[in-house]
């Protein structure tokens, strides 16, 4: 390769394309500290104009996957299927579908993150169970999932390191919202983890990350290519973030719905993602079974209890208090407590979900800058969402907060949230597209 970097930029400037050879010599000299920020700033910034063909960007997630370790699972038993969110607000799937699949022989390892931007984090969240270990070493993350059947804990250091410097170059240069930059930086760390198969819950709407539907899809077909391409089974939904996921929005408040879903009490919107992602998870897995069977199944295991038994081992195999379990009290609570009221009658006809995040922030439930602490028993409980109908005066939700000095900016970023209509809405649909390698179909059910 006779290219330098001034070449490499040059060539995607103007929309060539790039040898894998080129994309390696960036990767590798980034990571070593031989190729300035800058350089690498302008090379993101032509890839933000002018794309990446399949071929450059399976080499591209290649070579980042290549910059540092792997996680091998190949001595954990069964198959193990790995889920992954693009965040939301009130997502706390994770904690409901892990123990489900694990319930019924599947096993589930994911490595997580911390709350970013208006999202909630779901290490943040497992952090407010007392006791309770994010991360692992190597070992006792295989032990972990051999003995309960899932295990969920925090990136180290090694894993990518080369997204690690990217993103934070992307960050500072405008160049995160680019979908080849996105895919190859969320699924060269899905791969680094040697999971069997992949399941990819792909938020769209004002929570998301991606707001536009066509985005979202266009996201999960990048990735559920990227995921096939390497040999991994690998298939997603495009799920609305349009309202916040169930009644709770904030770490405690979060764990205790996610234990209510395994006691059968789970709402309707939880659920109907959670069995989505499951039968999707089921199909990894190489299960034949149709959507019914596989919600049977998932129905079975929380009425035996065998789903809450499988999340008390992986709290306690965490060194967490499973205790919380039966008694949530056990759990961090917010001193202060206030209802918000409906200003209107009619029908709540939006809540945007960016400013309920933003909002959650203020209330202390998550952070503004990367060295703030999270107040774990902050947030909110919901009483009502999109769709219902409500009276002026009635109680929309509850906001924990430890802040009180928080609580007008949260009371305005609420107020301007919500929308009222006069009109009865159809329910908004929870699950909008099956994405798999034939392509995309309307969920069905
Ligand atoms: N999450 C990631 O891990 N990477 C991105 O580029 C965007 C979201």
């Amino acid at each position: 390769m006779a290219n330098g970097m001034y070449e490499i930029i040059s060539k995607k400037r103007d929309g060539l394309e790039l040898e894998r050879e080129e994309i390696a010599f960036v990767i590798s000299g980034y990571v070593k500290g031989d190729i300035p920020d800058y350089q690498v700033a302008a090379w993101l910034m032509a890839i933000y104009i002018r794309g990446l063909n399949d071929r450059e960007l399976a080499d591209l997630t290649r070579i980042m996957l290549d910059s540092g370790d792997r996680i091998a699972l190949d001595g954990v038993p069964d198959r193990k299927i790995d889920k992954h969110s693009t965040g939301g607000v009130g997502d706390k799937i994770s904690f409901v579908v892990a123990p489900l699949l694990a319930a019924c022989g599947v096993r589930v390892p994911m490595l997580s993150g911390r709350g970013l931007g208006h999202t909630g984090g779901t290490l943040d969240k497992l952090e407010a169970i007392p006791g309770m270990n994010v991360f692992l070493k190597q070992e006792q993350f295989q032990k972990v999932l051999a003995e309960t059947g899932m295990v969920i804990c925090g990136q180290t250091e090694n894993i990518v390191p080369a997204d690690k410097k990217l993103y934070a170059l992307r960050d500072a240069t405008a160049t995160v919202s680019c979908i080849p930059l996105i895919a190859s930086s969320i699924m060269s760390k899905k791969l680094a983890l040697g999971s069997d198969g992949i399941v990819l819950d792909v938020k769209t709407g004002s929570g998301a990350f991606m707001k536009a539907e066509p985005d979202s899809i266009r996201l999960c077909r990048t990735m559920v290519a990227i995921g096939e391409k390497t040999g991994r089974p690998c298939l997603g939904i495009i799920s609305n973030m349009d309202r916040p996921l169930g009644r709770a929005v904030g770490n405690s408040l979060e764990i205790i719905e996610s234990i209510e879903a395994l006691k059968g009490r789970g709402p309707e919107d939880v659920m109907q993602v959670t069995y989505a992602l499951g039968w999707c998870m089921l199909r990894a897995a190489g299960e034949n079974v149709t959507y019914a069977q596989a919600q049977d199944r998932f129905q079975a295991a929380i009425a035996s209890g065998q789903a809450l038994e499988v999340f008390r081992d992986f709290i306690t195999a965490q060194e967490g208090d499973a205790r919380v379990c039966d008694d949530y009290s056990l759990l961090p609570a917010s001193p202060l407590q206030e209802e918000f009221l409906a200003r209107e009658s009619g029908y709540i006809e939006r809540i945007d979900c960016f400013e309920v995040g933003m909002a959650a922030i203020d209330t202390g439930a998550g952070r503004r800058r990367k060295e703030d602490a999270v107040a774990h028993g902050a947030g909110f409980v919901f009483h009502a969402n999109v769709g219902d109908q409500v009276q002026k005066g009635q109680r929309l939700l509850t906001i924990h907060s430890d802040r009180p000095e928080q609580l007008p900016a949260v009371r305005e970023r609420l107020g301007a949230a919500i929308r009222f209509s006069g009109k009865p809405l159809a329910a908004p649909k929870m699950v909008l597209h099956l994405i798999d390698k034939n392509g995309v179909i309307p969920w069905p059910y």
